[in-house]
């Protein structure tokens, strides 16, 4: 099995125990299997030029407008129309690290995950002593993962673009460097024992947390899409998150 199989087995096992992100979920799972054969063929190529990854676009726009957003389909007729603004966006993705429309970002990462997770298998990365960014990429994390019981409980950051995870304080804000425990807050609801949102006071940012002592079964990418109930609470507390998920969430 490879990554991209056991996140799709986890999509489909959520989606059964949570119906309300069951939509989300699906989606997900739909963008999980463009996601597996691209990153097989990057693999098998040794393929590491950005611009393999242009032929993908027309598969995924059709994807997008038989089971995304009208506004993301909407993105792709006006600005994803020929390989050049396609491979534009990817490059300011890629590069920069930012693309600041939601629509964009969400197009290219899609194809830049495969991509960036393809690079990082190939390379070895120093997961310890990181800072609040990917060791690999630069990027932001989209979820922390806790493991191991109590005080002695170690935590990770789950980086949105590469999935490289590195190890990270656990009382330390990854959005300003906050380590006052008082200031950082940590919310839980019982719907969701394994996830947990890791809130900062001083930047009024958050992250969620899997915890995998609670559930071993988890897949963080995964159940980080699956707990979004637990986003609409901390954005009704006006925190904001750190960084997004595939799905803009
Ligand atoms: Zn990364
Ligand atoms: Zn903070």
């Amino acid at each position: 099995m490879t990554n991209y199989d056991v996140r799709i087995a986890r999509a489909n096992a959520l989606a059964s125990d949570h119906p309300a992100s069951a939509p989300l979920l699906k989606f997900y799972c739909e963008l999980a299997r463009f996601q597996k054969p691209i990153f097989s063929e990057l693999d098998a190529r040794n393929e590491t030029d950005l611009r393999a990854l242009v032929c993908h676009f027309p598969a995924l726009i059709q994807l997008v407008s038989r089971s995304g957003t009208q506004l993301l389909a909407n993105f792709a007729a006006e600005r994803l129309q020929g390989t050049e603004a396609q491979l534009d966006l990817l490059s300011a993705a890629w590069e920069g690290g930012e693309v600041v429309e939601p629509a964009g970002r969400f197009y290219a990462r899609v194809l830049l995950q495969p991509f960036a997770e393809y690079l990082a298998s190939r390379g070895d990365i120093q997961a310890s002593g990181a800072g609040p960014t990917c060791p690999f990429c630069n990027a932001r994390p989209v979820a922390g993962v806790l493991r191991g019981e109590g005080d002695g409980g170690k935590r990770w950051l789950l980086c949105s673009l590469c999935s490289t995870e590195w190890q990270y304080r656990r009382v330390l804000c990854p959005g300003c460097g906050e380590e006052n425990k008082d200031k950082l807050p940590i919310y839980t609801a019982a719907e969701f024992p394994a996830a947990r949102v890791d809130a900062c006071d001083s930047c009024q940012t958050y992250l969620k947390s899997i915890d995998l002592t609670k559930d071993g079964h988890a897949i963080p990418m995964v159940d980080e899409i699956a707990t979004v109930a637990l986003n609409i609470w901390a954005e009704e507390h006006d925190y904001v998150k750190l960084e997004t998920n595939l799905l803009g969430m």
